[in-house]
């Protein structure tokens, strides 16, 4: 990254209680913050100017749990959503005419119910027979091919109902389930695709202020990044599937001088809500089942001894209140069976998710200092869900304010593609916590504005010991200018907050203004 100049005028930047202060320039060199001028300031000289017109300006956000190669791959690919048939055919045939012949056109979201019937692969035969043609229904249970496609599969190994043919052999409809299951196994994207889909994925994060990243990515993936070379300006630091860690330890050692970096390895202790698998204490409501466990209790800290050796930090998954004690209990262990001459991991260790905690494991996190790593827009989608599987135990989920009284560090996410990126969204269900008819949610788990803003700025920097975050002298310039005063705006419009500039390093990557 080439370091650059800027001058930042008319700016106001908000003090640790959110109020605000003019300052008439914030002079940055060599990519750091240099001075700050609060009266009209002598000529400077810089290599380009900015001017803030009076906005509020942050420290760049940082998404603390994303999968970003494949929010990019989401982002390239159709997106046939609420489309009637004629429309999902009109965009189709758009994406084909740019698209290189014998390349895969591929993407999804359609229904029967929008479409009025199933389609079939002779109305993506009449666009293109010179383009693999696979779309996902919006169920995932079927999938929408040309013939081109369908060719490769074997009939007989499906029954007529999983793909329907008529008399002459001819595919009369969609791929249903197993024989889907097998026509999108065929997709492939060439690393020029998937560069281009890094790429893309980057815009959008600087147009949401965010330039930098942990994102959780398999030791495939590194060298798509790679690739890109300074074309990648976000700072990416990487979680590796623990699958996939030695391959990774090649590829970095390799590539010493690489744009991504590697910081800790990822693993899974349970589950999801939704899908009923994250691990409980005690059964769902009305059920037998706790969800899932993996790993032994041994094995995990043999495991977590492994990942720290590396000189790593142990990402692990864990949404249930049962596989967030055992996560605990491994960090407790790992502590208490390393010698005294061993200093540990350089970074310290997280928990992702940490959705549900049980009251007396709240405390644990301070005090063996493992980092709660949470999504708080994922309370969207899980209020519903939580009534019904967990009943009363619904007031363990999303514990901020527990945590942060309790001296442990959060640092926040969005978990793209699964939720949306945008900082905004998470602040607003951090701080207002309510359901879909604005219903406060367990309202004292709530946290205050500055501080949820900490979990998006200085506390992911600061325990990697890297100098930004903040906006003081000598930190490295990651700053955004803001469309409100968001310490002033009433706190429902918060979503709503638009990013006008970002900029990284001192250089200006997205600007509106
Ligand atoms: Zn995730």
């Amino acid at each position: 990254m080439t370091a650059a100049s800027l001058l930042l005028c008319n700016v106001r930047i908000p003090d640790a209680n959110g109020k605000l202060t003019p300052y008439c320039a914030v002079q940055i060199e060599a990519g750091k913050i240099a001075r700050f001028f609060s009266e009209p300031y002598p000529k400077v000289s810089a290599a380009q100017r900015l001017d803030a017109k009076g906005h509020l300006a942050l420290p760049a956000f940082c998404d603390s749990h994303t999968h970003f190669s494949e929010y990019g791959l989401r982002l390239t690919q159709l997106d046939l959503s609420g489309l009637s048939l004629q429309a999902a055919l009109e965009r189709i045939r758009k994406r084909v005419a740019t698209a290189p012949k014998e390349t895969w056109i591929t993407g999804g979201g359609w229904t029967r119910q929008a479409f009025g019937l199933f389609p079939t692969a002779a109305m993506l035969d009449e666009i293109s027979t010179e383009h693999f043609i696979a779309l996902r229904s919006a169920d995932w249970h079927a999938a929408w091919c040309n013939s081109r496609v369908l060719q490769k599969l074997h009939p007989h190994e499906f029954a007529e109902a999983e793909l329907p043919c008529d008399e002459q052999g001819r595919f009369k409809s969609v791929a249903f389930e197993r024989a889907a299951k097998k026509a999108m196994s065929f997709v492939t994207i060439s690393a020029q695709e998937r560069q281009a889909a890094i790429k893309l994925a980057q815009e959008e994060f600087f147009k949401l202020g965010i330039t930098e990243i942990l994102t959780m990515e398999e030791s495939a993936a590194l060298p798509d990044y790679h690739a890109l070379g300074e074309t990648l300006k976000l700072r990416v630091r990487v979680a590796i599937y623990l699958e996939s860690l030695d391959a990774a330890k090649k590829f970095y050692a390799a590539h010493p001088n690489t744009n991504t970096s590697l910081e800790a390895a990822k693993l899974f202790l349970d589950g999801s809500l939704g899908s009923e698998t994250c691990s409980m204490l005690e059964p769902f409501e009305g059920q037998r089942s706790s969800g899932i466990d993996f790993y032994s209790d041994a094995d995990l800290v043999a495991l977590f001894k492994l990942v720290e050796r590396e000189g790593l930090a142990i990402s692990v998954h864990a949404i249930g209140d049962r596989a967030v004690r055992r996560a605990l209990n491994a960090f407790e262990k790992l502590r208490a069976q390393s010698s005294p001459q061993a200093t540990g991991a350089a970074l310290p260790h997280r928990i992702e998710h940490a959705q549900t905690i049980h009251d007396s494991d709240v405390t644990r996190f301070a005090k063996h200092g493992i980092i709660a790593s949470m999504q708080p827009v994922h309370i969207r989608a899980d209020i519903a869900l939580a009534r019904r599987l967990l009943g009363a135990r619904a007031e363990r989920l999303y514990r901020f304010n527990s945590l942060q009284s309790s001296g442990a560090t959060l640092i926040f996410g969005s978990d793209t593609p699964v939720e949306s990126p945008n900082v905004f969204e998470g602040l607003f269900y951090a701080i207002v916590r309510c359901d879909e008819q604005g219903q406060v949610w367990y309202g004292h788990e709530r946290l205050r504005l500055q501080d949820a803003v900490l979990a998006y700025t200085v506390n992911p920097r600061r325990i990697i010991h890297a100098p930004r975050g903040a906006l003081e002298v000598g930190c490295e310039a990651d700053i955004i200018l803001l469309s409100e005063n968001i310490f002033q705006i009433p706190l429902q419009n918060l979503a709503q907050v638009q990013v006008l500039a970002t900029i990284l390093g001192g250089e200006v990557v997205y600007s509106v203004l």
